[in-house]
C-alpha cells in the first residue's frame, strides 16, 4: 500500500506498476490463462462503493483512465489497459434478497454461482451466465446469456435498476424512470458501458422445481444433419426449453480411442415444474428421427442448477489459454454446422470447441425492448480456442481467425461479452444495431466526454 492510498482516502487498497506485489496481483486480474501484455500504471482493488469515486478522482489527479473489473472474466482482458487506473470491484459481493417482492440487490462482484446458491433457499431463480464463477458486473452490463432464455430472456431484461458512479463521481441511480437513457445502455453496452456500476436491481422468478436434460452425441460429421433436424425441432420447442449443439472432442463416455474423436452433441434442458410437463417438453426431441442415429443418448434426466453449473465448470475448466469469438447468422443452421464441423476438424487443440446455443436470448420481442443488446441474427454460434502451451498462442489464435473468416460473410453481428474485440474495430460496432451503435456513442460523448473510461479494445 503506498502513500497514494492515504491520500485518496481509500479503504481498499492501491498497487502501482513497479511495486513488488504488481505482477502477481496483475497475473490474478483475468481468469484467462491467456494474458495480454497491457499494465496499468495502478491496481486499485475498492473494500467499498465509497472508493469508487475515490478512485476516479485519483485517476483524473494522475490523467490516467479508469478501467474496471468486476470478475476479471472477459475473454480479451478488457479490464487491463495501458495507461489506466484499473478498478477491481471484486471485494464488492454484498447481496440481498427481498423473497415477498421477488427482487435482490447485487454488488457487480457477486458471482452466478453464489446468487444461484443464495436464491435457491428461497425457492428463486435468476439467469445469471452457464458457468458459476462469471461475476455479475460485466455480465449483466453485456446483456447476459444465461439459463433458460426462452422464459427469462437475456440477464439484462430482469434488471430492474442499477446504481453507478459517473465519469465526474457522481452517484447516480438509474431505471426506466430514472435516467432512462443510461439504464438503456446499461442493459447491453458490456466493456465500452462509460460509467461504474456499484448496484443492480434484479427480477427474480420462481425456481423451476423439474429441472430436466436430455442429451444426444453423434459423429462429427453428422453436424449438418443433425443441425437440420434440430433447426426444424427448435421452432417447435416450448421456450421453457433451452436446447444447443457442442461441437468437441468426445467425452470418455461416447469414446476411450486416442485420439478421441470429434463429436457433435444435441443437449435440451426443460425448466418445468413437474416431472410430467418436463418429459412433455423434450418429447420433439427424444422423436425426432436423429436420436435413433446417436452414439450416446441420455433422456429426461432429472438435475438442478448445482449440477448445471457444474457442467458449466467442465466446458470452461481454469487456468487454460482460451481466444473466443462470436457469431450472429441468419444463414441456416444445417450449413453453418457444416462449416463449423470442418474447422473443428482442423482444431490443432482436443480441447476447442463450438458452441451453438439455439435462440440463446429468447425469441419473445417483450423481453428484448429498452437495451442497447440486440439479437442480431437468427442463430448464434461461439467457436472456443483452448490450449494449454503458449508456444502454441500463434497457431491457435490462427485457427480461431481463419474459422471465423470463414463464417463471417454469413454473419450478421457479434455478442459483444464474448467477441474477439481485439480483432478488430468493427467487432464491437457490430456487436449492436446501427442505430443503437449511434445512441451508445452519443451517450459515451455526454457522460463520458473527457473519455475517462477506455471504450472497447482494440482502442
Ligand atoms: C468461463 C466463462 C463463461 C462465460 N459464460 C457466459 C455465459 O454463459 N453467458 C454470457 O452472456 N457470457 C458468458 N461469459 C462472458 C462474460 O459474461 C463476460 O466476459 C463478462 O464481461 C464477465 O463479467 P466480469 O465481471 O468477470 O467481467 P470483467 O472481465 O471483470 O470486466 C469486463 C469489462 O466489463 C466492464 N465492467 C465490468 N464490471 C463493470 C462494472 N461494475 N461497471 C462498469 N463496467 C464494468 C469493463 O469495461 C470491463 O473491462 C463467460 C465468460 C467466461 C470466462
Amino acid at each position: 500500500m503506498g502513500t497514494d492510498t492515504h491520500a485518496a482516502g481509500l479503504e481498499g487498497t492501491l498497487v502501482e506498476r513497479g511495486d513488488p506485489e504488481y505482477e502477481r496481483l496483475w497475473t490474478s486480474m483475468v481468469w484467462n490463462g491467456l494474458k495480454p501484455a497491457r499494465f496499468p500504471e495502478v491496481i486499485v482493488s475498492a473494500a467499498s462503493e465509497r472508493d469508487v469515486p475515490r478512485a476516479l478522482r485519483l485517476a483524473r489527479s494522475r490523467s490516467l483512465h479508469v478501467s474496471v473489473r468486476s470478475g476479471g472474466h472477459s475473454w480479451c482482458a478488457s479490464p487491463l489497459r495501458e495507461g489506466s487506473l484499473l478498478l477491481d470491484l471484486s471485494r464488492l459481493r454484498g447481496r440481498t434478497v427481498d423473497p415477498d417482492s421477488r427482487t435482490a440487490e447485487v454488488q457487480p462482484g457477486v458471482t452466478g454461482g453464489e446468487l444461484a446458491a443464495e436464491l435457491s433457499r428461497y425457492g428463486l431463480a435468476f439467469p445469471s451466465g452457464h458457468c458459476p464463477s462469471v461475476a455479475v458486473g460485466g455480465y449483466l452490463l453485456s446483456g447476459g446469456l444465461g439459463w433458460n432464455p426462452g422464459v427469462f430472456g437475456p440477464a439484462c431484461a430482469s434488471v430492474l435498476g442499477i446504481e453507478a458512479v459517473t465519469a465526474d463521481g457522481e452517484v447516480v441511480r438509474c431505471d426506466a424512470g430514472e435516467r432512462p437513457e443510461l439504464f438503456w445502455a446499461a442493459r447491453g453496452a458490456g466493456p465500452g458501458f462509460f460509467a461504474v456500476v456499484t448496484r443492480f436491481r434484479l427480477r427474480l422468478y420462481p425456481l423451476p422445481s423439474a429441472i430436466t436434460t436430455t442429451a444426444y452425441s453423434f459423429p462429427l460429421a453428422e453436424a449438418e444433419p443433425v443441425a437440420r433436424r434440430l433447426a426444424e425441432v427448435a421452432e417447435g420447442l416450448d421456450p421453457s426449453v433451452e436446447a444447443g449443439m457442442t461441437l468437441a472432442t468426445a467425452g470418455p463416455e461416447v469414446s476411450d480411442a486416442s485420439p478421441r474423436p470429434k463429436v457433435v452433441s444435441v443437449t435440451a434442458t426443460a425448466f418445468a415444474d413437474s416431472r410430467r410437463e418436463a418429459v412433455r417438453s423434450l418429447a420433439p426431441l427424444r422423436d425426432c428421427p436423429f436420436a435413433e442415429r446417436a452414439l450416446v443418448r441420455r433422456e429426461d434426466e432429472p438435475t438442478c442448477f448445482a449440477s448445471l453449473y457444474e457442467g458449466g465448470d467442465g466446458v470452461w475448466p481454469r487456468e487454460h489459454r482460451y481466444a473466443v469469438d462470436t457469431l450472429w447468422s441468419d444463414e441456416d443452421l444445417g450449413t453453418l454446422m457444416a462449416l463449423c464441423g470442418e474447422a473443428m476438424a482442423m482444431a490443432p487443440s482436443e480441447k476447442s470447441l463450438v458452441l451453438v446455443p439455439i435462440a440463446p436470448a429468447s425469441r419473445n420481442p417483450e423481453l428484448l425492448r429498452d437495451m442497447a443488446f440486440s439479437v442480431l441474427g437468427r442463430n448464434y454460434l461461439v467457436p472456443y480456442a483452448v490450449w494449454d502451451d503458449p508456444a502454441q498462442d500463434a497457431d491457435q489464435l490462427r485457427w480461431l481467425r481463419r474459422t471465423m473468416n470463414v463464417l463471417e460473410p454469413l454473419g450478421t453481428g457479434h455478442y459483444v461479452a464474448e467477441a474477439d474485440l481485439p480483432a478488430g474495430l468493427s467487432r464491437a460496432e457490430r456487436s449492436f444495431t446501427p442505430d443503437g451503435w449511434r445512441r451508445l456513442e452519443a451517450l459515451r460523448a455526454r457522460y463520458d466526454p473527457d473519455g475517462v473510461f477506455p471504450s472497447y479494445l482494440p482502442r
